[in-house]
């Protein structure tokens, strides 16, 4: 493992380019602010980055070797989430756990995920759903409600899955 090799922006705001979706949904859920767009030119994913002052995760290594992008980005090694979560725990010091502190965001818009009560809720979801879980969170973007029902369970799971295999795997 080499001694820290990159100096990210703190707090650590990401642009993951176009082949991370998947990965960019589960930095959001873990918190991180990240920037994603699906269909982007090189010259408009370089301009956000600076722009914005993020730290570009990229699957390209024609991208990273842009002069422009020298010392903000991190080349994703690996094909896998839960790979490319290891790289990241390990080169940028992704914690791979959600954090009431830092929150949650909109695994679809990147917003801040906020509460909702209970009463207001009722209305949003099944309603075993609301008999079930007392705590719910909503983007104030698109809406979407989110609670921590068998989805998150599973994250949870992968994240631990992930963290084991990280402590166990080869440094
Ligand atoms: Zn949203």
């Amino acid at each position: 493992m080499p001694d820290s090799p990159f100096q990210p922006p703190s707090p650590l705001a990401f642009f993951a380019d176009a082949m991370l979706g998947r990965l960019a949904r589960w930095l959001r859920i873990l918190g991180y602010d990240t920037a994603y767009e699906k269909v982007i030119t090189d010259e408009e994913l370089i301009d956000r980055v600076l722009r914005e002052n993020r730290w570009l995760l990229t699957r390209d290594g024609h991208l990273a070797r842009r002069k422009v992008l020298r010392a903000r980005h991190t080349v994703i090694a690996s094909d896998d989430l839960e790979g490319q979560l290891r790289q990241l725990h390990r080169d940028l010091i992704i914690e791979l756990e959600v954090n009431h502190q830092r929150g949650y965001r909109c695994a679809d818009c990147n917003a801040v995920l906020t509460s909702i009560s209970h009463d207001e809720v009722i209305p949003l979801v099944p309603p075993f759903v609301a008999q079930q879980y007392r705590e719910f969170l909503q983007c104030p973007r698109c809406h979407r409600v989110f609670w921590p029902g068998t989805h998150w369970q599973d994250l949870l799971g992968r994240l631990a899955a992930a963290r084991e295999e990280d402590a166990a795997g080869p440094r």
